[in-house]
Parts: structure tokens; C-alpha cells; sequence
């Protein structure tokens, strides 16, 4: 075991504060991560406020990982020390069941185990990324090209590939008709990919306040959801709508925007559900869908396909002791688009 410096929720209400957590001894098939950076997903203040079910604490968060290898274990192929390594939502999974078999390991039929807040495999509970260093099976570790900016490539762990998956199953690409609900964290890197994919982005925000970032990140539009001419105007005109907003929304009114067989993918994962009209899904028959991140095989494409197009997230480096006030702003959507904790600064 190895004692290491983290940043950890004591419960539900208090504010996160500075401690240490225990890391396993390096296994076999483990690799051990210096980390570097790691970004802040609304999931991780979701979970460590219990909004998605009781956890345990102290917890650390944190599933948008990126840092150096500084030692592998004695049967470890895919790693070296010194590359550069990233970890996302899930660190393990039963690997044998259909879903992982299938290269889909976050529906594994046994459950994945996350990240944070987990019963890993061997009956501990794991720790986030907000701390200096972590142990992951190699199998769960993905590779951060070189021409990635490090301090920006964090957020692809998970905001990129919970909007890559999606938009690459329902084939987002030239011609298809996009709208991104939400321009947070997810939000941004879905226009960005989406952009990248070749199709046509909308983003469909609250104000008209980003509108000159998002035609930046890649929007053709961009439409004010707070405004009800929105939603006439904009009525039966997408293929394809990403919904990245971390609360509850009115989802038959985005439904409606769907046209012939178009589907609403929900990403956002607020608490409560979201009721829908059957009628409104018989109209244009249309589908209403979730996604949630996305396997190892398919992470690892994201990173090089973003390498590929040159698209990174766009980020705002703090310090740890900042974490507590980047909360606060997430909360208030004053996030532009992602915050990632210097690690360095937690040493
Ligand atoms: P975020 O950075 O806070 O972005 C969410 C955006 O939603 C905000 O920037 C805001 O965009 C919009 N929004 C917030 N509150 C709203 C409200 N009351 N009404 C309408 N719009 C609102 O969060 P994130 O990190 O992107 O995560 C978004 C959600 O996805 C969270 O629920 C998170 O837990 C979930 N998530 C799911 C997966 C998955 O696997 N499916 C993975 C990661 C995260 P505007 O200011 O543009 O309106
Ligand atoms: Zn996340
Ligand atoms: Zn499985």
C-alpha cells in the first residue's frame, strides 16, 4: 500500500478538503500513474452530494485522468514507464460477459466498476482522480497521443467520450442535422466532435450568453432555449440531439424538434425522470435514447481521433485549493467549458 496526497468529500455538505488515501501495491497486470491532471465532471459533484444514492466517505472524485507511468507490473504489455497514460469513468469489469466481450464493458451485465465510489473487484472501494497518483489494470488504462496538449486532454476521458460514443453510433457526419441541449463540459466537446464528424451543429442553450464560443467550438446555430419561438421555429429539424444538461428538463419540447426517424440521445443524467407523451414519440417516429461513456476500445479511438483533428477541450487550470469554487460555478453554469485540477499543485 502507498499513502498518497488527494482532495476528498468528508460527507454530503461539506466543502472537499486536503487528505491522504491508500493506493494497492503494484500487481501483476497493474500499472502505477503519476497523475498530472484531472478534470471536474458534474457527475463527480452529483456523486459526492449523494444526488444519485447514498456513497461512502471521506470519497475522493475524479474520472478525467491523465499522467506519466512510473512503474508497470511483472506481466504488463501495453504500458511503459514514461508513456503517457489516461483513465476515465471505469477501472475494471467482469471482462466475460456478452457486453464486455463486445468491446462495451461500461454495460457490463455484472456492472463496471467505476472509478470512484465503486466496490472494486478485489472488495475496496475505489478513489478518484483528484489525488497524485492511482493503480489501474493496464486493461483500463488508454494512451494519450503526443500531440494532445496534457494539460487539456483530461476532460476526454469522459466528457469527450460520453459525446463521441453517441454521436459515432447514431452516425453523426456530413449531412446529418445536429443539435448539442447544454454547452457545459459534454456540451462543448460534443459541437467540437460533432463539428469534426462533418455534420451540422445547433446548440441549444438557456441564453444567447456563449453564442460567439459555441460558433468557435464549431456551431452553424445557436437558439436561446429560454425563448418559446425556439422551439416553433426550430420544430421536426433534427437527425440527431445530444441532451448533456445535468438537470431536469422538459424533453417532450425538445422531442418535437426530431424529425422522421430522428433520435434524442440523453447524456445528462439529473436525479429525477424525465416524463415523455407517447404521442409525442409516434409523430415523426421518433426515439428517445441514453448513452453512458463508452468502452476501452472505443475511448482509445476517441483519443486518436481527436488527435487526428487536432481538437482538445477548452479548459481552466486550478489549483486544488480551487476545487470548492469551481463547484460552485459549474453549478451556476459559469464553466467555460471544463475545469482541470494542476495535480502538481496537490505534491
Ligand atoms: P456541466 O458542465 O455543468 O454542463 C451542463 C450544462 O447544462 C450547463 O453548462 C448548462 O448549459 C446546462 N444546464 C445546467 N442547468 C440547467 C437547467 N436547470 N436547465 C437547462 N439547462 C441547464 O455538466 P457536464 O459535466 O457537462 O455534465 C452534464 C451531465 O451529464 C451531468 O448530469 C453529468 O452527470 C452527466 N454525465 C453523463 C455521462 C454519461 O455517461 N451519460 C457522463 C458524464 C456526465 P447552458 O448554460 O448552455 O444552458
Ligand atoms: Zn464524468
Ligand atoms: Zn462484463
Amino acid at each position: 500500500m502507498k499513502t498518497v496526497n488527494a482532495y476528498a468529500a468528508p460527507s454530503a455538505t461539506e466543502p472537499l478538503v486536503r487528505t491522504t488515501i491508500e493506493r494497492r501495491d503494484v500487481g501483476a497486470k497493474d500499472v502505477l500513474i503519476e497523475i498530472r491532471y484531472a478534470g471536474i465532471c458534474h457527475s463527480d459533484i452529483h456523486t459526492v452530494r449523494g444526488e444519485w444514492g447514498p456513497v461512502a466517505y471521506p470519497l475522493t472524485v475524479g474520472h478525467e485522468i491523465v499522467g506519466i507511468v512510473t512503474e508497470v507490473g511483472s506481466e504488463v504489455t501495453k504500458h511503459a514507464v514514461g508513456d503517457r497514460a489516461g483513465v476515465g469513468c471505469m477501472v475494471n469489469s467482469c471482462r466475460e460477459c456478452a457486453n464486455c466481450l463486445a468491446g462495451e464493458e461500461q454495460y457490463c451485465l455484472a456492472g463496471n466498476t467505476g472509478t470512484y465510489a465503486a466496490v472494486d473487484r478485489d472488495g475496496t472501494v475505489t478513489q478518484g482522480g483528484y489525488s497524485t497518483h492511482v493503480v489501474v489494470d493496464e486493461d483500463f488504462v488508454l494512451r494519450v497521443p503526443e500531440s494532445l496538449p496534457f494539460e487539456k486532454a483530461a476532460p476526454l476521458l469522459c466528457a469527450g467520450i460520453t459525446t463521441y460514443s453517441p454521436l459515432h453510433h447514431w452516425k453523426a457526419g456530413p449531412g446529418s442535422n445536429v443539435a448539442v441541449v447544454g454547452l457545459g463540459g459534454l456540451g462543448h466537446m460534443a459541437v467540437k466532435i460533432a463539428h469534426a464528424m462533418g455534420a451540422e451543429v445547433t446548440v441549444l442553450s438557456q441564453t444567447l450568453s456563449k453564442q460567439e464560443d459555441g460558433r468557435k467550438l464549431g456551431a452553424a446555430h445557436y437558439y436561446a432555449t429560454s425563448d418559446e419561438a425556439t422551439f416553433e421555429k426550430l420544430a421536426n429539424s433534427f437527425d440527431l440531439i445530444i441532451n448533456t444538461v445535468s438537470a431536469k428538463v422538459d424533453i417532450g419540447a425538445y422531442l418535437s424538434l426530431l424529425t422522421l426517424d430522428g433520435t434524442l440521445v440523453n447524456v445528462g443524467a439529473p436525479p429525477e425522470p424525465l416524463p415523455v407523451q407517447a404521442f409525442t414519440l409516434m409523430n415523426n417516429r421518433r426515439s428517445f435514447a441514453g448513452s453512458s461513456i463508452g468502452g476501452i476500445r472505443e475511448t482509445q479511438e476517441m483519443l486518436d481521433f481527436c488527435a487526428e483533428h487536432g481538437i482538445s477541450p477548452e479548459t481552466e487550470l486550478i489549483a486544488a485549493t480551487e476545487i470548492n469554487d469551481a463547484y460552485e460555478r459549474v453549478l451556476k453554469s459559469d464553466v467555460r467549458y471544463r475545469f482541470v485540477i494542476d495535480i502538481a499543485t496537490l505534491a
